[in-house]
């Protein structure tokens, strides 16, 4: 039998198609993301409906982003969600999410990604961190440990940065390739991020902060002195209590972030 099949639809590899298809599993997702009648839900890539039945069967109305034009159509005829379901068919990573933000009524946005493309929707979900109450993701294992990770890890990186940035992260539920149709060929984790309300280390230039960590992680081997020459001399990275012969890998979100505000303060950009 082919494996690539589900519910009469064949699975897409382009669109990172991978349904889940455990009970279990399923019930443990909804039970993390514990959705409430007049919450403002907003699902990327209901595909099936593995997540969107059980999730939309607690509450009257939710919004679903799919890019799958078959898939979108399914959806406008399901017998439980149709009425419940605001679906715009189009890609998660153009959509403007401010447009369904309602007031005193933040995103509560959830997911089983498409792995393809889940590192640049984060970042792109990142910009509307105003907005979001939280967000619970299906991603391969890797990235839940990245998201989580802490300076001096082989995980940590400038995903894990911008992330804990914007966001408290808190690894849910491990899931193995069995519980999809068809089955990944890695391991899978459900993450919570919760955006803070106040940053805790607010920079003031995005632009310098996201120089100071790409040049970080992109040269990883050099010293932070060396890393950031002609920018940060040895004694300016000292007042920060950064040693200048450590790696930048090393280097706290405190620690990046308290370079961006002296550039923003100290140089053009
Ligand atoms: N939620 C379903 C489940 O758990 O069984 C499907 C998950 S599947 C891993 C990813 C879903 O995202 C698919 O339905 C796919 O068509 C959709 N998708 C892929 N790229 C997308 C994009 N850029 N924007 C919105 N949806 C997308």
């Amino acid at each position: 039998m082919r494996n690539d099949v589900h519910m009469g639809h064949k699975a897409r590899k382009r669109f990172g198609q991978n349904f889940l298809n455990d009970p279990y599993i399923i019930d443990g997702i909804v039970s993390a993301i514990n959705p409430l009648p007049g919450q403002n839900l907003v699902e990327i890539g209901p595909g099936l409906g593995a997540l969107t039945e059980p999730v939309g069967r607690e509450v009257d109305k939710m919004t679903v982003i799919e890019l799958d034009r078959d898939l979108a159509e399914r959806l406008r005829h399901h017998p439980e969600l149709a009425k419940k379901l605001t679906i715009h068919e189009g890609d998660a990573m153009r959509f403007d999410f401010t447009q369904l933000v309602q007031e005193g009524n933040k995103l509560r946005i959830f997911g089983n990604l498409p792995y393809n493309i889940s590192t640049p929707l984060m970042f792109h979900l990142f910009e509307f961190h105003k907005d979001v109450q939280d967000m619970h993701f299906m991603l391969q294992k890797e990235v839940v440990k990245r998201l989580a990770a802490g300076p001096g890890t082989k995980a940590y990186g400038r995903l894990t940065v911008m992330a804990q940035y914007f966001c408290k992260v808190v690894p849910v539920l491990e899931v193995p390739p069995t519980a999809f149709v068809p089955p990944p060929k890695v391991d899978s984790a459900v993450v919570r991020l919760v955006p803070y309300e106040t940053l805790p280390h607010p920079t003031t230039n995005m632009k310098w902060l996201d120089r100071v960590v790409r040049e970080g992680f992109n040269q990883r081997r050099k010293t932070v002195r060396n890393c950031y020459k002609g920018l940060l001399e040895a004694e300016q990275l000292e007042e920060f209590g950064i040693n200048p012969t450590m790696r930048p890998e090393n280097l706290t979100l405190e620690q990046f972030v308290k370079m961006a505000n002296w550039l923003d303060a100290n140089h053009e950009a």
